[in-house]
């Protein structure tokens, strides 16, 4: 006997074949009891397992068939998903169309850009802002 007692988690495990393979248990008495104990258990277990009838198993089915038929006959909404995927196709398409050909701006002079600029900035300024800067302008 000149190897270790094995543990619960070993004899669990060689219960179900994955222990040690010593055969310490055949040796040892002490082990042999634990081991019996578990396995003993385990049966027990084995035998309070349900019994799942075939009568159980199809009502179970039934079951199951009814409500799954019944939530897709009462639900109107099956054409919300086809609709949904027209809908985002026709988006799709309308916004990857192409983009209009841009015509080349005519050649324009550094002069005139900023004289058309400065004349966009000075007429589209409302006159309430004159005043309101003419409050803020200091006059020597
Ligand atoms: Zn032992």
């Amino acid at each position: 006997m000149g190897a270790e007692h094995w543990s619960d988690e070993e004899i669990l495990a060689g219960l179900y074949g994955a222990g040690p393979v010593d055969g310490h248990p055949d040796e040892c008495a002490d082990c042999r009891q634990r081991w019996e104990l578990m396995r003993r258990r385990q049966e027990g277990l084995r035998l309070a397992e349900p019994d799942l009838s075939g009568a159980f198993l199809a009502s179970q089915r039934r079951a199951i068939m009814a409500r799954t038929e019944g939530r897709s006959r009462s639900s109107g909404l099956q054409l919300v998903p086809w609709l949904g995927a027209v809908v985002l196709l026709l988006l799709a398409i309308l916004v990857n169309r192409p983009a209009p050909k841009l015509q080349p701006a005519p050649e324009v002079s550094d002069a005139q850009l900023f004289e058309d600029v400065f004349s966009t900035v000075s007429s589209s300024e409302p006159r309430a802002v004159e005043t309101v800067r003419s409050l803020f302008q200091v006059n020597p």
